[in-house]
């Protein structure tokens, strides 16, 4: 995996010890590794920014974003896990670019919804915050497909899927059963 980090960053003439940044959107281990490589750079994990050895606090939690210059941001956008962050990046030749770690985990998940909201600790916080991104931004690297264009009707908010599930426990006979009432809504303006 390193290997791939190293041949990744020569290709632009990089290499680890250069690196100021690194961003892990959240914790779970497929987004996470060979953080040690990059000794001089400031450390963000998901809400956590270490620099050094020193642990910084900082309130992504009240929204307030971090900046790492003028066009570049680490924002909040949680429901995934409790405390995932994206990296907005501004005026690039791809617009305005969002990387969402499992906000989003590729394109498809745009029209279907299980392949988000099953992974999801807070599919409600996820779907304001996916709705969030969508409004701001132009192109989508997402936590598990390849990058892409945010499509049309989604930037304008012409289109939103809405997932909702509601839990209720009935007590039977034979104990107490949980049921689930799901609706699911594609909402179209013209
Ligand atoms: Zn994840």
């Amino acid at each position: 995996m390193y290997i791939l980090l190293l041949t990744g960053l020569k290709k632009y003439d990089l290499s680890p010890d250069k690196i100021e940044f690194v961003v892990c959107t959240h914790g779970h281990s497929d987004h996470v590794g060979n953080l040690n490589l990059f000794s001089n750079a400031i450390h963000i994990v998901s809400h956590d920014i270490c620099v050094g050895d020193t642990y910084m606090l900082h309130d992504f939690a009240k929204g307030i974003p971090y900046e790492i210059d003028d066009d570049i941001e680490v924002v909040s956008t949680p429901g995934h896990t409790g405390s995932d962050v994206s990296v907005i990046v501004r005026n690039t030749k791809h617009g305005t670019v969002a990387v969402t770690g499992d906000l989003f985990e590729r394109l498809e998940d745009l029209e279907d919804f299980t392949l988000w909201q099953e992974n999801s600790e807070n599919p409600e916080a996820q779907q304001y915050n996916r709705m969030e991104v969508l409004k701001f931004a132009d192109t989508i690297i997402p936590g598990h497909g390849p990058m892409f264009a945010v499509p049309n009707e989604y930037k304008q908010q012409l289109k939103m899927v809405m997932y909702y599930e509601q839990s209720t426990v009935e007590q039977g006979p034979s104990g107490s059963k949980t049921v689930s009432e799901s609706s699911y809504t594609i909402i179209e303006e013209n």
